[in-house]
Parts: structure tokens; sequence; C-alpha cells
């Protein structure tokens, strides 16, 4: 049976970068540590976190003291400015490139533009980058929404990192018949297209097809929607104990991917159960069953970067 791990998997950037953060955070504060909300949305990570100390507060009203890390979807100002009010110190994880929607928007705000993000209205993210317009922002999620906007000022768009290229393009092109004039800042991160493209390829090119991660992780559902949409039977996981040996029966190619909320520790468990379970129910050798192609380990965080 041949393998085939899709070259861009597991964690991005951002996440790998949040994650890092806040451990190094819980190694070198004392007293306790806390994310508004998962810092990443996998149980396993946040169950590990909170084996270090590192506790999730829905709130701020929560948290009485300590350090608190801001999650790579950022915040808006008036959360930095409570945290500090309540003597709490703040680090900031916020992912770079939601900063960069983040600034951007605050500054064509504080230029008398209407500033428009196009997001998922739900997504802390987009609450986020509106908080930087003084709330004065509108969300559209999609060129439906877009038509109804009135106004006589001029516009400024920016965009939820994750958003799909064409809901942006599509959502701008009706904007540009609004307003005065119009600025708009294409802020969507590629990390997300890319995942979804290489897990396509893979799914395309093999029997079945494995996707891990949060089963309350967006981009996790949507990398095994697209999966199911090649055809090529797709299971969603969230751990190695989730695996059955039924569905690999029949199986020649398997192929493997994992949201962006994916550690490599996880990825590599699953890995290591499916070559045991391949091994067990066709009694090949592990050098000729296994071969896994396409592994660039420095797409994704491994275990030992993990460390949770
Ligand atoms: Fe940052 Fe992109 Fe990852 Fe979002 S998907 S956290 S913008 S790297």
């Amino acid at each position: 049976m041949e393998f085939i791990l899709a070259p861009k998997a597991g964690f991005c950037f951002g996440v790998k970068r949040a994650l890092d953060i806040t451990l190094k955070t819980a190694k070198e504060h004392a007293g306790p540590i806390y994310t508004l909300g998962p810092l990443i949305h996998n149980p396993q990570v946040v169950q590990q976190l909170e084996q270090r100390g590192i506790k999730v507060a829905e709130d701020l009203s929560d948290i009485h003291e300590g350090t608190l890390v801001i999650r790579s979807h950022g915040v808006a100002p008036d959360v930095l400015e409570e945290a500090a009010s309540k003597g709490l110190q703040v680090i900031d994880a916020t992912c770079p490139f939601v900063k960069k929607a983040q600034e951007l928007a605050k500054k064509m705000q504080a230029e008398g533009r209407l500033v428009v993000v196009i997001g998922d209205k739900k997504h802390p993210e987009v609450a986020g980058i509106i908080g930087w317009t003084g709330n004065r922002g509108v969300v559209v999620e999609n060129p439906e929404e877009a038509e109804k906007i009135e106004t006589g000022s001029p516009i400024g768009v920016v965009c939820q990192t994750t958003q799909p290229e064409q809901n942006f393009e599509e959502t701008v092109r009706i904007l540009q018949n609004k307003g005065t004039d119009i600025v708009a800042h294409n802020t969507i991160c590629h990390a997300t297209r890319e995942r979804q493209d290489s897990a396509i390829n893979v799914a395309e090119s093999v029997d079945v097809m494995i996707v891990i991660g949060g089963r309350n992780s967006a981009n996790t559902k949507k990398l095994a929607r697209l999966c199911e949409e090649t055809g090529t039977p797709t299971y969603h996981i969230e751990t190695a104990a989730e695996l059955q040996q039924d569905w690999f029966k029949g199986a020649k190619k398997v192929g493997l991917t994992a949201g962006a909320s994916t550690p490599g520790w996880i990825i590599e468990e699953v890995k290591r159960k499916m070559e045991e379970m391949t091994n067990r129910d066709e009694g090949m050798n592990m050098e000729k069953a296994l071969q896994f192609k396409a592994f660039h380990p420095g797409d994704m965080v491994t275990g030992t970067v993990v460390q949770v």
C-alpha cells in the first residue's frame, strides 16, 4: 500500500507562532496564563496546554490576575485596553497577517472611509478587525450583502484572512458601484488555499483519504468536504484511535492531510497507526508497505517542536 501525505498539511505559520509564543510564555512567566477562547481549534492540544497551566477563559471578566495571551485571530483594541487596566500582562500572538488587516482597517477608518470587512460575521478575527475601526466598520459575507450597502462616503475594504479569493473579488466588484471611491486590500492569507489545493490534489489520486483535525475546526471540516467532493471516500478524524481497519480494505493508495490547527505529533500518531493496521491487514513488511511521498516536515510543526 502506498501512502501520500499532502505537501501542505498541519499547522500554518500563524498558529505555530501563537503556540510557540504561548509555550514560551508558560515557561518564563509565573502565575496563571490565559487565552481568550481556545488557542487553536484542537481539543487534544487545548487539553495538553491546560496540563501546563494555560487556561482558556471565555471572557475577560473571568480573568483577575496573571498573563493573557492573545490568539492568532487577534482582538479589538478595547480588549487590550481592558486587560491592561485590570493589571494583566498581555502577550500578543496575533498572526502578523491578521495584524496587517487590523492596521489597514484602522488607517482607512482614520481617512474617513467606510470600512467594509468581507468575512464571517461570527468569526473572532472579523470581530477584532471591526474593533480597530472603532466598531464603525461593517461586515459583509458575500456579494448579496454588499448590494445592500448604501453610503455617500469613500469605501475601504479588507477581508478575513481565510476568505475564498472568488468571494473577495465578486464582493469588491459590487462595492465598486457604492460610495464615492474605493480602496480594496486583499488581505487573504494563502496558507488556507494552499492546504486546500494540496488536499484536493492528493484526494484525486488515492482510493481513501484521511483528514485529521478538530471537529470544531472550520478549516479542517472544509478540507474534509473538499476531499469528499472529489468522489474519494474521506474520513475526518481527530486522533489515531478513530481509525478503522475496514476503511483501507482493497485500497492501494491512501492519502493523508490535516487542518491548520493539527499538530505534527497527532499526524505522526495517525501515520504510525495506519502503518500498523495496513501491515496487520496485508501481512506486508514495513519497508514494502510504506512509501510516504511528498513529506515535507518543514511545512508543519513536529512533535518535538510543539512539545505539548
Ligand atoms: Fe495567520 Fe494565515 Fe494561519 Fe490565519 S491561516 S493564522 S492568517 S498564517
